[in-house]
């Protein structure tokens, strides 16, 4: 029962150095958020302890009452969230969802038509050394090389050609919305079933800020720590019973063991937050900031250094900076940006000619920043400093003025206030 601080210094130490991080620089990668400290505090709970194997009210092991309540809670928020019939929450993240999901919807070889990794998609949607792309013949779609969005013609072609059993809708670096009746349309034409993956933009959708995927596909899987800012984790959900049935199966004992009880009290927690007209308004400002950034990079100051955004702006919670004219790689884009204090990540872009370990394109999202309680103005100033950096090859002191003007957004807008050595303890 001793504390970490002199359980172990160095850990705590480490925390506290992170906690500071945070605190003094600007998060814009776009797939991170911060929970809020009762979700925290709901992870770090006696709910660590409870083996729970199986599902609420069915289990391998005693002594689940409580967690049986939780867990039950879990499930009924995030289905009146995203008005599901069902959902399955132990997921330990959403390349869990993601197995499990196809796991429940597939056989082995079977034939999976998903977004190129290169092209946007996510690691689970086929790339050839994750599990999907080894137990999966996989056909990969890819944006338009004229306007770098998704060509639901080139979509269709390709489900006739190799009629896929299942279609994946969803991405992690795509700045639009999906058209879900246009790929629901192809599923049904070619007899396939069609899944999203809306682990990106799931708190657009629980805000009704986004279409909802879940009145279009068979399944829909997503993660509870981006726009949802909840604990890191998954979730999946259906309307159509015969699935769910599969879904659960192929969750436990499909893929893991006993679930986090103490991440799916943290993803209740978050659920009901989200249903609040304070999580829809902060959504708001996450669009909002997205949009601002677009604009402000779309300028001719930055147009001048070979710097532009991908299909010129953008409908969710990120922007896609185009590098492939600028001098400035997507590594020294990502580590200038890392000397002011903001913290983006490097990405490739359709038909990068950089090799992906150095990039031409700059993920850049809003969410972390908007649950910091950034406005229309925090974000002008963020998008200006950002616009600095990219097209004026600032010198040393430049530099140095940049990160003064970011210390003070930082220290205008705190986080996790009063949280100091609690948050290691
Ligand atoms: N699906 C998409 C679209 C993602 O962007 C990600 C995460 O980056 C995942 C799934 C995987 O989530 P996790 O990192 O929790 O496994």
């Amino acid at each position: 029962s001793r504390p970490l601080a002199t359980t172990d210094p160095l850990v705590h130490a480490l925390i506290a150095d992170e906690l500071t991080r945070q605190q003094s620089t600007l998060e814009m990668i776009a797939s991170e958020n911060f929970a809020p400290v009762a979700v925290m505090e709901a992870q770090g709970s006696v709910l660590t302890n409870k083996y729970a194997e199986g599902y609420p009210g069915r289990r391998y092991y005693g002594g689940c009452e409580h967690v049986d309540e939780i867990e039950r809670i879990a499930i009924d928020r995030v289905k009146s969230l995203f008005g599901a019939g069902f959902a399955n929450v132990q997921p330990h993240s959403g390349a869990q969802a993601n197995a499990a999901a196809m796991f429940a919807l597939l056989e082995p070889g079977d034939t999976v038509l998903g977004l190129s990794l290169a092209h946007g998609g996510h690691l689970t949607h086929g790339m050839k050394i994750n599990f999907s792309g080894k137990l999966y013949s996989i056909v990969s779609y890819e944006v338009s090389p004229e306007d770098f969005r998704i060509d639901m013609d080139e979509v269709a072609r390709l489900a006739r050609e190799h009629r896929p059993k299942l279609i994946v809708a969803g991405w992690s670096a795509y700045p639009r919305q999906l058209d879900f009746a246009a790929f629901r349309a192809i599923a049904d034409e070619v007899g396939a079933l069609l899944m999203v993956d809306m682990a990106h933009f799931a708190g657009l959708v629980a805000a009704g800020l986004h279409p909802n995927p879940v009145e279009y596909a068979d399944v829909v899987t997503t993660t509870t720590h981006k726009t949802l800012g909840g604990p890191r984790g998954g979730v999946i959900l259906s309307n159509d019973a015969a699935i769910a049935k599969k879904v659960n199966s192929a969750v436990f004992p499909g893929q893991q063991g006993g679930p986090l009880e103490h991440v799916i009290a943290g993803k209740a927690v978050a659920f009901g937050l989200a249903a609040g007209a304070e999580f829809r308004e902060r959504q708001e400002r996450t669009l909002e900031g997205a949009r601002i950034l677009a604009e402000r990079l779309s300028q001719s100051d930055v147009a001048e250094a070979g710097v532009s955004v991908l299909t010129g702006g953008t409908d969710v919670h990120l922007v896609l900076v185009d590098l492939r004219n600028s001098e400035l790689d997507g590594q020294q884009a990502e580590d200038l940006l890392h000397t002011v204090g903001i913290t983006v990540n490097r990405n490739a872009v359709p038909f990068d000619p950089r090799p992906p370990m150095v990039s031409s394109g700059l993920r850049i999202g809003t969410p972390a920043l908007a649950t910091r309680g950034f406005d229309a103005d925090a974000f002008a100033e963020t998008a200006d400093i950002i616009a600095t950096v990219l097209s004026t090859r600032p010198d040393d002191s430049a530099l140095e003025a940049l990160r003064a003007r970011v210390e003070a957004l930082a220290s205008a807008h705190p986080l996790y206030e009063g949280l100091g050595d609690a948050a290691a303890a």
